[in-house]
């Protein structure tokens, strides 16, 4: 029987920099995947630093527009839906006397998500109203790796929005992504134990295509290459070098094929195309 999945991304590009190749594995194997990004939106009166990384971006006017549909060739590509859910990003947000919430690029990165809780709810509603989270046999959310306030926001805003459904098996069809590059630039080295300390790693083989799927789509961000790895040369580098660094003991891989990572709450094989998981589950 076919699925259809959920991956819930922060921005315009997560989920696909963290599990395109995964993504493209469910597509191959005849399931439907939709991306829903949560924060899609920009505003007005631009502070110095949203004006810093539009620079950074090669985008002067209508930034989100040319984001979205970045966003939209890529999960083209993958041949998955995409539904953009319009909340304000980071770095257009205004706190309550109308600065801007976020004035250096170090303070997106600070891990105090929790005490954003306007945002975190007004992300829960829109994830509970805009979606149909019942509809999802499973819905992937980022385990907020590298600590970027909206990565952390989406998690604990999907967390909530799954935890108020009545039926209690909603909540546990979630499964943690793992948020790429913040965890190839390897600066967070808590993760393990704040973010996933009780969840299981279950790993995954891919074939190499499925590689280059990813790679592909995330050529399509053209804009957020710029800021996140300074050259696709780069880009394709450390993509390819991360996703060949997993080899579970205990897992023979095929020719062809290397491991790819998720984090569970739940029993094994309640992640779809699961391989291996280490033997203390
Ligand atoms: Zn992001």
């Amino acid at each position: 029987m076919n699925h259809h999945y959920l991956f819930v991304s922060a921005h315009l590009d997560d989920a696909i920099i963290s599990c395109g190749d995964y993504i493209d594995s469910l597509v191959r194997a005849g399931h439907r995947v939709t991306v829903a990004t949560v924060f899609t939106d920009t505003g007005t009166d631009l502070s110095q630093l949203a004006r810093i990384l539009h620079k950074k971006f090669g985008l002067s006017t209508d930034v989100m527009k040319a984001r979205r549909e970045e966003d939209l060739n890529a999960c083209g590509l993958l041949g998955v839906d995409t539904i953009h859910l319009d909340l304000q990003e980071c770095i257009y947000r205004k706190d309550r006397s109308g600065s801007p919430s976020y004035k250096k690029l170090e303070d997106l990165f600070r891990g105090d998500y929790e005490t954003k809780l306007d945002v975190i709810s007004k992300a829960a509603e829109v994830l509970s109203t805009r979606l149909c989270l019942t509809d999802y046999d499973r819905i992937y959310i980022p385990l907020a790796i590298g600590r970027h306030v909206d990565h952390g926001i989406v998690r604990i805003a999907s967390e909530q929005a799954t935890q108020s459904i009545s039926d209690l098996e909603v909540s546990s069809r979630l499964i943690y992504y793992e948020d790429l590059p913040y965890l190839i630039y390897g600066q967070d080295t808590q993760w393990e134990i704040d973010l996933a300390h009780n969840l299981h790693p279950v790993y995954i083989s891919l074939p190499r295509c499925s590689l280059k799927q990813k790679t592909a789509a995330i050529l399509a961000y053209q804009s957020q290459i710029r800021l996140l790895w300074h050259s696709r040369r780069e880009m394709l580098r450390q993509v390819v070098q991360h996703a060949h660094k997993y080899r579970p003991p205990g897992l023979r891989l095929e020719p062809s094929t290397y491991c790819f990572r998720l984090h569970a709450v739940g029993a094994p094989d309640h992640v779809p195309l699961a391989t291996h998981v280490p033997a203390n589950f």
